[in-house]
């Protein structure tokens, strides 16, 4: 039995904006990436037959702190060591990246338990509380007056295969580290619903 507290609320999802500053000096020593980095990618994620599940762009770079569980373990393994520039492409088994999927982690509750304005359709994905910790669910379907939710990743149980460039490479700040998130500019400018101490 799932017990799972619903909000409607809408995750957010901050962008990590990149911006390039200059070109890095020549006599500076080449940055390898390690477990305090802060990276910036282009990517593209394809799964098993070639298909697109997400990518980040040339304007847009994924740029995250390493050592946080920002990105999967595989692809944080892989870019450790590597440098700017480094382009390579990896493929990641499940384990190595959104785990398999897990029954457990599928439940149903009652249609009550839902705000009654929400609209709820198979596919849609909502956030809700289980266990203390917050997961994002995705409507399965509906039997009677029962809602059959699934909190497993929508990547889990996957193989991904990962096309990688790495454009970006810096140390992270001690704020940073201690935020265990990027900042950009003057700091700690976005939004992250989490307080600082
Ligand atoms: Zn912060």
């Amino acid at each position: 039995m799932l017990t799972v507290l619903i909000s409607s609320r809408k995750q957010k999802i901050s962008t990590e904006k990149y911006r390039i500053l200059g070109l890095s000096s020549k006599d500076e020593p080449m940055q390898l990436i390690d477990s305090k980095s802060v990276v910036g990618i282009v990517y593209t994620l394809k799964g098993d037959v070639g298909e697109v599940l997400d990518k980040s762009t040339e304007e847009d770079p994924f740029v995250f702190l390493m050592g946080v569980e920002a990105i999967v373990r595989g692809l944080e393994r892989t870019l450790t060591g590597k440098s700017e520039g480094e382009e390579f492409t990896v493929t990641l088994q499940p384990e190595d990246a959104y785990g398999e999927r897990s029954p457990d982690l599928i439940g149903e509750v009652a249609r009550s338990q839902f705000p009654p304005d929400m609209e709820l359709r198979p596919g849609l994905r909502f956030q809700g509380e289980v266990a203390g910790g917050i997961r994002m669910f995705t409507v399965n379907g509906f039997e009677g007056d029962k809602v059959t939710i699934d909190a497993n990743h929508e990547l889990a149980g996957k193989t991904l295969n990962f096309e990688v460039r790495i454009v970006s490479v810096r140390p992270a700040t001690a704020e940073e580290l201690s935020h265990k998130h990027v900042h950009h500019g003057d700091g700690c400018g976005h939004d992250h619903g989490h307080h600082h101490h």
